[in-house]
This record gives C-alpha cells, sequence and structure tokens, in this order.
C-alpha cells in the first residue's frame, strides 16, 4: 500500500468542525502511530531537492511535523505563532481563512537575511495561511525555499494560486482529496 493510501485510511474525517459545512481532516489519528508518524517524517523529507537552510511551519498542527522534520534534516525550526504568544518582539501578518480570519507573528531576528526557509503546515486548504506565512517570513528577509505539506485540498485549487505568486518555488505533498 502506499504511503498515500495508508494515510487516507488513518486520517479521520470530522463533519462541520469547527463550522458547519467544513470537514476536517484531522491528523490526530496519524500521530497515535509513531512508525507511521515516522514514515510521514521521512516522506517529507525526500521530497526536498536541495537542503533548506530552516524549516518554518504554522500554529500549531504545523507545529506536529514542522519540528521533527527540522530535527531529521538537523535544520533550525521558526515557529510562526497566533497572535500574542510569542514573547519577544514581533512582526505580524493578517489573512483570510477557509473558515474566518487569522493573524500570525514570527519573533524578529529570527530568520538569517537570505535564509532559504521552506514553509511547513499540516494542510493546504484555501492556501491563505501558506502565502501569508511566506510573506512574513520575506518581510524578516527570508527567501521561500519551498512549500510543504501533509494534505493538499487540491479541490480548493490552492496549488495555482501559490504558484502564481511562488513561480519558481517547489511545492510537495503527501496526500491529495
Ligand atoms: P488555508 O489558509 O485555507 O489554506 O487553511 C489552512 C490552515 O487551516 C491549516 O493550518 C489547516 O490546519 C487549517 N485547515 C483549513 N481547512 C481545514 C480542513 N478542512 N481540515 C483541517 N484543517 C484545516
Amino acid at each position: 500500500m502506499s504511503l498515500e493510501q495508508e494515510l487516507k485510511e488513518i486520517i479521520r474525517d470530522v463533519v462541520d468542525f469547527p463550522k458547519d459545512g467544513i470537514v476536517f481532516k484531522d491528523l490526530t489519528t496519524v500521530l497515535l502511530y509513531p512508525e507511521l508518524t515516522k514514515k510521514v517524517v521521512k516522506a517529507l523529507a525526500n521530497a526536498i531537492k536541495e537542503k533548506p537552510d530552516a524549516i518554518a511551519a504554522i500554529e500549531s498542527r504545523g507545529f506536529w511535523f514542522g519540528t521533527l522534520l527540522a530535527q531529521h534534516l538537523n535544520l533550525p525550526f521558526i515557529p510562526l505563532r497566533k497572535k500574542g504568544k510569542l514573547p519577544g518582539a514581533t512582526d505580524e501578518i493578517y489573512y483570510d481563512l477557509e473558515y474566518g480570519k487569522a493573524s500570525i507573528e514570527i519573533h524578529k531576528g529570527h530568520v538569517q537575511k537570505n535564509w532559504k526557509v521552506m514553509v511547513h503546515d499540516d494542510l493546504l486548504a484555501t492556501g491563505g495561511t501558506a502565502i501569508a506565512a511566506a510573506q512574513l517570513l520575506e518581510r524578516q528577509g527570508a527567501k521561500i525555499h519551498s512549500f510543504s505539506f501533509l494534505v493538499n485540498l487540491s479541490f480548493l485549487e490552492a496549488e495555482p494560486l501559490i504558484k502564481k505568486a511562488y513561480p519558481a518555488v517547489a511545492l510537495n505533498s503527501l496526500v491529495n482529496y
């Protein structure tokens, strides 16, 4: 069985969460299986052609595999957090979600100038979060290395949007719906 099929059997659909009409892809069920979690980290790593300088991931579900991936590749990890969570001086960006509005923050000075940074999140839906994360990282001096997701809800067509904004940047995902 392919990893994609294996993951599709384990990822749980939660209907009408967190709002009516949303089918939430619950990845906590993947984390129950350490061997599968390891396979996911390896597959995310194998998709990378040239090593980035750092991995940035988006709170909070992006941290699950983002930190493991950074550790696996021996790379610095940069958390992009919800408003008010980071204790130091921050830069902030607002964006639209599939189900509402949000903002994320980054610690100023944690990106070194011209670092090639990979943007990781658990899931790509409309693309708003990933593009906002990339813009915030660029504001802090990063070059966007690639985008990495476990799941791509490809029927929402975020990939063409990201490709338009970042034509030369790779986008990898393990599971497509
Ligand atoms: P978007 O900005 O629309 O691409 O939304 C991506 C972010 O929202 C990710 O951080 C996901 O964790 C979360 N998200 C959006 N839609 C879903 C969904 N249907 N199932 C699980 N997570 C979702």
